[in-house]
């Protein structure tokens, strides 16, 4: 008999609740990854992210080895595969299930029937909530509701936090080496190495994490929005897994900045914000289900009828508009399958109020490419930007490109990186370098940003009254 552990957006041995309870049951535990790549398909998930799920759970097997828990990495299809497993575990001894709370719909759906399946055999499931900081369902107005904007959830999720406080959970002590019979299953596949400038090694996470806690965040206000500098952590692939958890983040930087994480606009009270927007769209998500069923969160704006012509999109995906910013950009999320947040707005709000194609389109674009794609935050970014999401931007403020621009890459250090056909441009010209010198293969702009704006607001204009 024993007890399993069932990982998937939570890829670590330290302040791993689901992993440190089994450990505690007084059974052997034998931990169970399914690769599921239609599932995953049918999400779009990038390559690059499969990939680093792949060689992330190999090194999983690994850590948890000298654990003496071995790992069941199986290569399965989709989740409807998963009840057939779960009962053939069963029958190979597993008394319990350990796992954690997964917020979006069919991950539900499947947890549920995974749970059916134990509870009819008369084995017991524990599920924790550790994915978000603050549980779903417990930041809530004092009438009782959902948060909706986010000023007043985050003042009610830190007051929690300072009564509280923050707790992670110890890596497990090695068990006894006993040897299991169990079944045999189609093995994990190799990835395809695309992830490999990702680490995979939990310490070597953990350090970059702790790294960034003691010498940087104190910088965050000032250097996050400009993304020629290395202002932000960079962790987002690796919370977005689980490798490393919002919780470990926030422990770590109440220990470094002991005096700044609540001392409003610090560098850490800025990035603490920033793990607090995590845990909102998970909440959002948690509350208001259509939004996986593609619903903008402002119902009137889903009958905008948005041209989505085709071959802008094609530019946009390309990095081919004509605009710096935007096509550096896009060409830095499909080189390297992240893009810096400030980027992210700009390019979704280009798509959308310049280009005039609806958020999915883009939405769906981004998690192809993403190696941090996340349904809660990229959806919430995105129906941010597009004015169609809970506390969103007003659909009246559209960003114009170039004076963002200008603000955040002020020497066009960043756009020179990414667009080498720019490289000898003068400063004063790389963010509006039209029309072109001679030399230049550039691409033409394919709009006029002061057209294309009246645009947008005739199309919000067909759902809302002008403001
Ligand atoms: P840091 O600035 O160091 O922030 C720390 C962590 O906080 C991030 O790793 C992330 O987990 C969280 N975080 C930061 N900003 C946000 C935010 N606005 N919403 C939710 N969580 C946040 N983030 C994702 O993790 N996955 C996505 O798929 C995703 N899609 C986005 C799409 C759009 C259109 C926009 C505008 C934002 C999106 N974000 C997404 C949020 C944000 O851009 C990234 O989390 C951030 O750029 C990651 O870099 P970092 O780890 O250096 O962030």
């Amino acid at each position: 008999a024993f007890s399993l552990v069932w990982l998937r957006n939570d890829l670590r041995v330290y302040d791993n609740q689901a992993l440190f309870e089994a450990c505690q049951s007084g059974l052997p535990v034998v931990a169970l990854f399914i690769a599921t790549p239609d599932s995953w398909q049918a999400h779009s998930m990038a390559p690059i992210k499969q990939d680093f799920i792949r060689r992330r759970v190999q090194q999983l097997g690994l850590e948890l080895a000298a654990l003496n828990i071995p790992l069941l990495a199986i290569e399965g299809s989709d989740y409807a595969a998963v009840p057939e497993l779960m009962q053939q575990l069963i029958e190979a001894g597993a008394e319990a299930l350990y796992g954690h709370n997964e917020y979006e719909l069919r991950e539900r759906l499947r947890d549920r029937k995974s749970s059916d399946i134990f509870a009819r055999s008369g084995k017991a499931c524990f599920w924790f909530d550790r994915k978000a900081v603050m549980p779903p369902g417990t930041i809530l107005s004092k009438t009782g509701g959902i948060y909706q904007i986010f000023t007043p959830f985050k003042k009610t999720w830190l007051a929690r936090l300072r009564e509280v406080g923050i707790g992670c959970f110890p890596k497990p002590k090695a068990l006894a080496e006993t040897k299991l019979q169990l079944p045999e299953l189609p093995l994990m596949k190799k990835g395809d190495g695309t992830s490999l400038a990702y680490a995979v090694d939990e310490l070597l996470v953990l350090e970059q994490m702790r790294q960034f806690c003691r010498d940087k965040v104190a910088h965050y206000q000032a250097e996050r929005d400009f993304p020629a500098l290395q202002g932000t952590s960079s962790l987002s692939a690796y919370l977005a897994i689980g490798v490393v958890s919002a919780q470990q983040c926030i422990s770590r930087l109440q220990l470094e900045a002991a005096n700044d994480w609540d001392r409003e606009k610090s560098g850490a009270a800025v990035w603490l914000s920033e793990l607090v927007w995590r845990d909102f769209y998970h909440h959002i998500l948690m509350a208001f289900p259509q939004l996986i069923k593609h619903k903008a969160f402002q119902k009137d704006t889903d009958g905008i009828v948005w041209p989505n012509n085709t071959k802008l999109f094609q530019a946009w995906c390309d990095g081919q508009t004509g605009y710096p910013i935007v096509d550096a950009a896009m060409r830095q999320l499909n080189q390297t399958g992240w893009m810096h947040n400030r980027l992210r707005m700009i390019v979704a709000s280009f798509l959308v109020k310049d280009l005039h194609i609806d958020w999915r389109w883009g939405e769906q674009y981004f998690m192809s490419k993403l190696i941090d794609g996340d349904f809660a935050a990229n959806n919430g970014g995105w129906q941010w930007a597009a004015s169609t999401g809970t506390d969103a931007a007003p659909y009246f403020r559209i960003f114009n490109p170039v004076t963002q621009s200008e603000r955040f890459d002020p020497d066009g250090v960043f756009i020179k990186r990414m667009l080498p056909e720019l490289a000898d441009v003068a400063k004063k010209q790389i963010h509006w370098p039209h029309p072109l010198p001679l030399w230049s293969d550039y691409v033409k702009p394919i709009v006029d940003h002061g057209k294309a704006r009246l645009k947008t607001l005739e199309l919000f204009h067909t759902v809302k009254k002008p403001q």
